[in-house]
């Protein structure tokens, strides 16, 4: 399942194994401090990565709704995850 970036206008899907397992690797940081990253960094958290957004970008609700979700819930990305595939399949997103 995915998180979206948190950058307002982005949005871009990452999913969350990757950010816990493959970034935090890669960083060789724990997946909690990958977690964070992401929550604070959205695509630029992926070395090489940024967002392919314009600075002005009308906030989309799928970013808004993961960084929300990431603050409520820090301990539990899974869980994030989930109710964002929920959201979604329910048309909220
Ligand atoms: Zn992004």
């Amino acid at each position: 399942m995915d998180l979206y970036c948190t950058t307002p206008g982005c949005g871009e899907p990452w999913d969350s194994y990757e950010i816990q397992t493959c970034l935090a690797d890669e960083l060789g940081i724990t997946s909690a401090a990958a977690v964070k990253l992401f929550r604070r960094k959205g695509c630029a958290a992926f070395p090489g990565s940024r967002c392919d957004v314009d600075a002005d970008a009308t906030p989309n609700l799928r970013s808004m709704a993961t960084a929300e979700l990431l603050d409520l819930m820090p301990d539990d990305v899974d869980g994030v995850a989930a109710m964002l595939d929920d959201f979604d399949a329910i048309g909220l997103l």
